[in-house]
């Protein structure tokens, strides 16, 4: 019997176009002998419009950018008797693989409704899914984990709205420069900004808040960027490390998406023993966060080799030519397969909360 698997891309995200083209490769891997794809776009805007089910791998991503005629509801998206015709014979989908970064998408949102449908689906699931897009709640996890961390302070708007100086001088006291501004909700760097004197703070914070209601200040390092893939339930496993070569000051916005102008090396040159203790940490995050399925885990390695995490993110970059990829496939796990395994550990997961 064939696989019914629906696959969610798009998204009102930042990352729109990254996901479209992981759709188009998602598309390529999967094999049309097993599995019954079922398209579903989200638009920019928000909107779910569902495609007819794929006959071959799509050319180009347009032909996934559905018109407002195909407007169905989230629920409808989900449901695999939207286009057909209803029969008593028919199953729901075996499984959901949300191909989603970002605000609605990797946050939890679209993992809760597909709980509340009782859909299995790819990846984390509701806890993992916004603890990880919140850089707030996250590291707070990470410490109780006893994950090396840089120091970081957290503000809401309207704390800061009341009393600006009193926050600047939290972090010039707790923190100091060089600082990292982040929102606590997003990811592909947007709002972020480094910054080294009082001048910059303020223009940092005035950023980060266009963004979201809270904040994290970070104690800047001059690091080294190394990741790990993670993957797996309850026995996850760890990928080989990898490094990002970033030609900019940071791995910002432009340098991950439009420049492409950073350069990846797998497996990353570490000293002795390091990986092994950055695997063993990833599986600590991983853990701590509660994750299930895949999680690419973030660090920095200073020139004295010291570890901080910097982050998890639940729902990473996901082409061919994305870094968790390509971290399994210098792990022994090509494309193709490393996605027929997310897919049964999804039905995996799901079947064990029955
Ligand atoms: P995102 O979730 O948007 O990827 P990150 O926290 O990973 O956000 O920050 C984006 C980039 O900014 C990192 O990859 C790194 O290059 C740089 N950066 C972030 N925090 C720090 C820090 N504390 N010290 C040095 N560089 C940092
Ligand atoms: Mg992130
Ligand atoms: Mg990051």
């Amino acid at each position: 019997m064939k696989t019914k698997l629906c696959l969610l891309f798009g998204g009102k995200s930042a990352e729109h176009e990254v996901s479209l083209q992981t759709a188009k490769a998602v598309i390529k891997a999967l094999d049309l002998e097993k599995f019954d794809i079922d398209p579903v776009f989200i638009s920019p805007e928000g909107e779910w419009r569902k495609g007819t089910p794929l006959k071959s791998p799509v050319e180009d991503v347009a032909e996934l950018q559905f018109g407002s005629e195909q407007n169905v509801s989230a629920a409808e998206g989900l449901q695999s008797t939207s286009l057909q015709t209803i029969d008593s014979t028919d199953r729901g989908y075996d499984i959901i693989f949300p191909l989603l970064h970002g605000p609605n998408g990797e946050d939890g949102t679209v993992q809760g409704l597909m709980e509340v449908l009782n859909l299995p689906y790819v990846g984390n699931g509701v806890l993992a899914s916004s603890a990880g897009m919140d850089k707030v709640i996250m590291k707070n996890l990470f410490k109780e984990a006893g994950l090396p961390q840089v120091s970081y302070v957290s503000f809401i708007r309207s704390t800061w709205e009341t009393d600006h100086e009193a926050a600047y001088k939290k972090v010039e006291q707790e923190i100091g420069y060089p600082c990292f501004i982040k929102p606590a909700n997003l990811g592909s760097s947007v709002g972020i900004s480094k910054c080294t004197s009082r001048e910059e703070l303020e223009a940092g914070f005035t950023e980060a808040f266009l963004y979201d209601r809270k904040i994290i200040v970070e104690q800047g390092v001059k690091a080294r960027e190394i990741e790990i893939g993670v993957l797996g339930n309850d026995f996850p496993e760890m990928s080989v490390p990898g490094e990002i070569v970033a030609k900019k000051d940071f791995y910002d916005y432009k340098a991950k998406y439009v420049d492409g102008d950073s350069v990846m090396i797998i497996p990353a040159e570490l000293p002795d023993g390091m990986a092994e203790t950055l695997q063993q940490m990833s599986k600590t995050a991983f853990q701590a966060v509660d994750c299930s399925g895949l999680v690419r885990a973030d660090f920095f390695v200073t020139e004295e080799n010291e570890i901080f995490i910097n982050e998890i993110n639940t729902m990473p970059g996901f082409t061919p030519y994305s870094m968790f990829p390509l971290l399994w496939e210098n792990s022994g796990v090509p494309y193709a397969e490393l996605i027929e395994r997310l897919v049964a550990l999804g039905i995996e997961r799901h079947n064990e909360k029955q």
